[in-house]
């Protein structure tokens, strides 16, 4: 008994440790490693004598995940969710999308009453109508900014009758209402609301020349970026659980760049580029990768019926562990089909984190990363090794990973 135990532990420790992750963990880590020279002298020098690090932790947001349910929501957003391309219904700022995607109501004894919601919040208009009165958008704005941002996807939320009373003055009328507020945006992802917050702190970690940030973040935000430019990243159905396509996310992103990007991919994309606006660049990202989205289910679905059944999966050998995946030939046909598309968003993966790095890295005034000496503290040490020690666990426990 107990040695059939050990075996189903040990069957599912090694299956899961096979099992592939986004970008797989080879696509991320080859993403950052190749977004290294991208990037000029005398920048390339510091990357490159760091370049094993920027490697090994460019998957180090997805061991996260393990430990955190704020860390989930920063890897993808449902585009699909919010309606059609090109999404001018949703702000492109994250304070914008609180501001039109928040619910706030009063309850007070038997009544619930909606005060503020996406059908109040409006960008052309400076008065904001609302079912208690008129309000002033940017009073709103400043609202949302103090009292619900600080909050978001937290389950709990606190706002006070100060607030309210501060947003609309003598319109408001319940004293003694419990306010309750739904985040309606977070659920749904947040990936390019969340890459202009982290590029801030890289941006000033490496002003202050604080290495060890400087790696970290660095790292961090090549894994953000690398998923922003995968179409499976933009969609509610994003592995395939709506169309009976359950496993396409690891095929898609995995299966095909495992077997055929280093021996076939080119990854020569030039030297990384400034980018003046950075916001519009990461919403560019998402929505390219999102025009792609059918055609990756579309595509899949097609060759699932034509190509012969018996031949679609095979047995093949991952860490000396034999698993059920998607045959060498049934992969490379889907990647044909595609005509390049997972090159082609691998190397923009590769591009947009090097621009990213150079651009944080020009507008902290371009400083010299190189003359200091990475000395990583106990405290750094510890929390890696509890993130490993928390992502080996939750992979044990079999927890879904998306
Ligand atoms: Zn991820």
């Amino acid at each position: 008994m107990i040695k059939k135990l050990l075996i189903v532990f040990f069957a599912t420790f090694f299956l899961n440790v096979a099992n592939p992750n986004p970008w797989g963990f080879f696509g991320h880590r080859r993403i950052n490693r190749l977004a290294v020279f991208t990037l000029p002298p005398p920048l390339i020098g510091f990357f490159k004598n760091n370049i094993e690090y920027i490697t090994e932790h460019a998957v180090d947001p997805d061991k996260r995940r393990y430990a955190s349910k704020f860390e989930a929501i920063r890897h993808y957003i449902d585009l699909d969710h919010w309606g059609t391309l090109p999404f001018d219904n949703l702000p492109r700022t994250w304070l914008g999308a609180l501001s039109k995607f928040t619910d706030i109501y009063a309850v007070q004894n038997q009544d619930t009453i909606q005060i503020l919601g996406a059908d109040v919040f409006d960008y052309d208009k400076k008065i904001l109508k609302t079912p208690i009165g008129d309000i002033d958008k940017r009073r709103y704005k400043s609202f949302i900014y103090h009292n619900i941002f600080p909050q978001y996807y937290n389950e709990n939320w606190t706002i006070h009758q100060d607030s309210m009373r501060n947003l609309f003055e003598d319109n408001w009328k319940y004293p003694n209402a419990k306010i309750i507020a739904i985040d309606r945006i977070s659920d749904e992802g947040i990936v390019p609301y969340y890459l202009p917050r982290i590029e801030k702190r890289l941006t000033k970690a490496m002003r202050n020349r604080d290495i060890t940030d400087v790696l970290s973040l660095s790292a961090d935000i090549g894994h953000y970026i690398g998923d922003a430019s995968v179409p499976l990243h933009t969609t509610q159905n994003y592995n395939g659980q709506m169309t009976e396509q359950h496993g396409i996310h690891a095929f898609w992103e995995s299966r095909i760049p495992e077997l055929f990007a280093d021996d076939t991919y080119d990854f020569f994309v030039g030297g990384a580029n400034y980018i003046e606006d950075t916001k519009t660049f990461y919403w560019d990202i998402v929505l390219e990768s999102h025009r792609h989205v059918e055609d990756v289910l579309t595509f899949e679905k097609e060759l699932s019926k034509t190509f012969p059944q018996d031949q679609q999966y095979c047995q093949i050998e991952r860490n000396n562990v034999m698993i059920r995946s998607q045959c060498d030939n049934y992969t490379k046909a889907y990647q044909d089909k595609m005509d390049g598309l997972v090159e082609s968003r691998m190397r923009s993966a590769v591009k947009s984190v090097g621009d990213i790095w150079y651009t944080c890295w020009v507008n902290a005034g371009k400083p010299n990363l190189s003359e200091i000496e990475v000395k990583w503290s106990e405290d750094d040490i510890q929390k890696q090794k509890e993130l490993d020690s928390k992502y080996r666990k939750g992979k044990i426990n079999g927890r879904a990973h998306e």
